[in-house]
């Protein structure tokens, strides 16, 4: 990678990379990770040229970790992205972020009348299809789809 590319973004000594980030959910991760109230150094580049499409978004984050949960989110909004966690500059870990079978806790029902909406009780949800994105709570059955997706606050 020539220098200058490197410049746009720089590089960090610790924390993670979300990269081939679609560059219309770029900003849809950044508030799913709660990064707007995330108090060291967030790196954000959108529209960037990559190899892999024609353009991308990418976020870094120094010195922090993301655990599956936040990743499991990440992925449904997402599916394709590269985790990269980074140590003292040099890449430890690379994954893409999948969609689990199962997501418990983060996601919203989306009826009203369902019994999560009403008690404390946390969201239950089986994947029913990862292509197109459609879930299914657990408790009363009705589906989530990518349009209508919403993360418990
Ligand atoms: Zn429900």
């Amino acid at each position: 990678m020539d220098t200058k590319k490197e410049l746009v973004v720089p590089r960090i000594e610790n924390g993670t990379v979300i990269d081939h980030i679609p560059t219309n959910v770029l900003y849809q991760i950044v508030h799913i990770l709660g990064l707007e109230n995330y108090e060291d150094e967030v790196l954000i580049g959108n529209y960037l040229t990559s190899h892999k499409f024609i353009r991308k978004g990418i976020i870094k984050v120094k010195n922090k970790y993301f655990d599956n949960e936040e990743i499991n989110k990440i992925a449904l909004v997402a599916p394709m992205v590269t985790i990269i966690r980074i140590k003292n500059y040099e890449v430890i870990e690379k994954l893409e972020a999948e969609i689990p079978d199962h997501i418990d806790n983060f996601v919203k029902c989306m009826n009203p009348r369902c019994i999560t909406n009403h008690e404390a009780i946390p969201t239950k949800f089986d994947v029913i299809d990862k292509k197109s994105l459609k879930l299914r709570c657990h408790y009363c059955e009705k589906f989530v789809t990518k349009d209508t997706i919403r993360f418990c606050e």
